[in-house]
């Protein structure tokens, strides 16, 4: 380009892009090297986190909404640029949008000089990540063209609703049938929710298999209800005349307008998945209604996630192992401790196991945090074992670490570490469902008997008792939950029938440990059951290993 360019000034420059800006979705800018100004197409604010269109101290405003790891590429083309080697800028790399997450753009630029000085670059920002305007595959609008509709809708919105729509198990039919066959399948859906809906309300694709419907016309809850329901409706009869090829369902969200307090996109989006993951996980093929305490709740949850993987980050700072003593029921002498897990969150409350042991699980860092207890445990018990040799330690061990980790090297090289013999470790599985029939249980019993671990079936009585697990894993001892020595307490008829257990479980030769035993009266009817171990306030709350053995190994040893 030899035009004489220079002619041209940056207050002329930054005109023109004030009149274009309207007519396009990416982003003009220039950039005065002279006096350290940047100029951006106004649009630009709303979608990445710039701190203005216009600002100086160019490269290390950059700083402030460039992707990190794409700084030193930034700067290095910019170098090259300023030292006269190009004089065209074309670079792919990463700008963070409103919520900090990195969008693909592309920056091309050209540098105006006068002689060997640079005066300016001028150029236009592409985003080159998915952001579909319009979808062929279902013959809808895109989100970013639902992002462009709210936008030019002035907060707050009209009275009305968001449906938002997904198809349950999609990749299931992509997997199965094909894309081609799921893109049909697709186009389809569209076609059923299409049908639905009214002229006035209005239907777009937004991710893979989620649809939004929005209606502005002070569509109601109930409505809302009613248009799910026909969608239901369509999509079964479209699944009868395809001959049950392809089977699924649908579940839906509804945000009613009146519920939305901030208007922004991204939060009108947040609030609407929110919906639409919550029919999912009650059960799928249902409709949920947005509610504001559902919503705390799902965020405080979140929080308590970030708080368990930063601890987890910071080498398991913040949780700690408490140890509830067990005693032989017939000399109440100790027979050991189990190992129970605490954690304490940064702003100063302590969690319930409850609470946030299915959060580990579901996240899979029960697997580090399990290790942590683990050596905790051990090296509890080894103290302890030097002066009672026979002392065990009980560790509870979730289904995740059996399925997803190799659990009992990690038991077998912690012991071993700890110099703490397998026959002094007990290790503790909760029935359930998955327990059943699983060859990695099944593995792992084989195991645990190789080694001498003690197995040791948790919250007995719970939900799935069944008695072939007895059978076939063959546990050393059975632990009847507080949950049933309660009702045992309170009732005759559990009364009787925990006695029959137990004179059961005798007779298979396996041991009885009865846990949740809070007072002397409970502990006399309960001795009438011969169990072989207790457990319970009533002797010992879980507590610090420092307290524990206060008063618990200092007092008898
Ligand atoms: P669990 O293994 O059945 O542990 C016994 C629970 O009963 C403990 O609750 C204990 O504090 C409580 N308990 C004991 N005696 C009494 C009593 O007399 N009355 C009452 N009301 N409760 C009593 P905690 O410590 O809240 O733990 C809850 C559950 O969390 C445990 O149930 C266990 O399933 C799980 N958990 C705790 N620590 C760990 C761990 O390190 N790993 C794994 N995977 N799960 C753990
Ligand atoms: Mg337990
Ligand atoms: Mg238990």
């Amino acid at each position: 380009m030899e035009q004489n360019f220079q002619e041209i000034t940056v207050e002329q420059l930054c005109k023109v892009i004030d009149l274009l800006h309207p007519c396009m979705d990416d982003y003009l800018y220039v950039y005065d090297f002279i006096n350290d100004f940047y100029y951006i197409s106004p649009h630009a604010r709303q979608r990445f986190s710039i701190p203005d269109n216009t600002f100086r101290d160019v490269v290390r405003t950059h700083g402030l909404f460039v992707y990190p790891p794409d700084l030193e590429p930034l700067q290095e083309d910019l170098n090259e640029l300023l030292a006269g080697e190009r004089s065209f800028h074309n670079l792919e790399y990463r700008w963070l949008d409103l919520d900090g997450q990195p969008v693909w753009i592309n920056c091309r630029g050209y540098v105006v000089r006068n002689k060997e000085q640079a005066l300016y670059m001028i150029g236009c920002i592409n985003e080159i990540g998915a952001r579909q305007k319009a979808d062929n595959v279902s013959g809808l609008l895109g989100s970013s063209s639902l992002q462009a509709y709210l936008h030019k809708t002035p907060a707050p919105f009209p009275e009305g609703f968001l449906l938002r729509l997904g198809m349950d198990d999609f990749k299931e039919i992509n997997e199965k049938l094909g894309i081609e066959y799921g893109d049909m399948v697709l186009r389809q859906t569209a076609e059923c929710i299409a049908r639905c809906i009214t002229p006035s309300q209005k239907l777009y694709r937004v991710v893979a298999d989620e649809f939004l419907v929005l209606d502005f016309q002070g569509g109601t809850y109930q409505e809302a209800g009613k248009l799910y329901r026909q969608i239901q409706h369509n999509i079964v009869r479209f699944v009868e005349e395809n001959h049950y090829e392809a089977v699924f369902t649908i579940s839906g969200g509804i945000l009613e307008i009146s519920n939305i307090k901030d208007f922004a996109y991204t939060n009108v989006m947040k609030l609407s998945e929110f919906s639409l993951n919550e029919a999912k996980r009650q059960g799928k093929n249902r409709c949920y209604r947005f509610q504001e305490e559902d919503y705390e709740q799902f965020l405080k949850r979140k929080k308590l996630t970030q708080f368990l993987r930063q601890a987890v980050y910071d080498d398991c700072k913040g949780f700690e192992a408490y140890f509830q003593p067990l005693f032989h029921a017939d000399s109440n002498t100790l027979y050991g401790a189990e190992a129970l897990m605490r954690f304490h969150s940064p702003d100063g409350n302590m969690i319930s196991p409850g609470e946030f042991i299915p959060i580990l699980e579901e996240t899979g860092l029960i697997i580090p945090v399990g290790r942590w207890m683990l050596e905790q445990a051990l090296a509890a018990c080894k103290k302890i074992a030097s002066r009672i040799p026979d002392f065990r330690i009980s560790i509870n061990v979730s289904y995740v670490q059996v399925i997803k980790s190799d659990i009992i090297n990690d038991i077998v090289a912690a012991a071993a570490r700890q110099e703490v013999s397998p026959s002094n470790v007990i290790v503790e599985l909760t029935e359930s469902g998955l327990l059943e029939s699983n060859p990695h249980f099944t593995r792992l019993l084989a195991k645990l008997k190789e080694k001498g671990i003690r197995l040791a079936l948790d919250d007995f009585g719970t939900g799935y008792s069944n008695f072939h697990y007895l059978h076939d894993l063959r546990p050393d001892i059975i632990k009847i939950d507080r949950s049933f020595t309660a009702k045992a307490l309170a009732n005759d008829y559990e009364y009787n029938l925990l006695d029959l257990i137990s004179g059961m479980v005798h007779t298979l030769n396996l041991n009885v440990c009865v846990e949740g035993i809070e007072t002397e009266d409970e502990r006399n009817r309960i001795q009438h059951l011969s169990p072989d171990y207790i457990q319970g306030f009533y002797f010992g709350k879980p507590c610090p290993y420092q307290q524990f053995t206060e008063q618990f190994v200092t007092v008898s040893h």
